[in-house]
């Protein structure tokens, strides 16, 4: 399967390669069904969303 088309830009690889995002997260969303990502759905609408916005649309405020 493709990674989303927006995983090179995304925060949430940033974090990852940081270490501070659980990798859960690549691949049930980034690397998996990123159709489903809130992140994803916003990007594509034009809609402002914080960087700590994690791909359910929950916030982590340690990020
Ligand atoms: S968090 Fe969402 S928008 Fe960002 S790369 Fe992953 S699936 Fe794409």
């Amino acid at each position: 399967m493709m990674n989303c088309k927006w995983y090179n830009v995304c925060p949430m690889k940033r974090y990852f390669e940081q270490g501070k995002l659980d990798e859960k997260w690549i691949l049930n969303y980034c690397k998996g069904d990123w159709g489903k990502c809130i992140r994803y759905k916003m990007e594509e609408a034009g809609e402002y969303h914080p960087d700590n916005m994690l791909p359910d649309g929950s916030i982590n405020k340690d990020l």
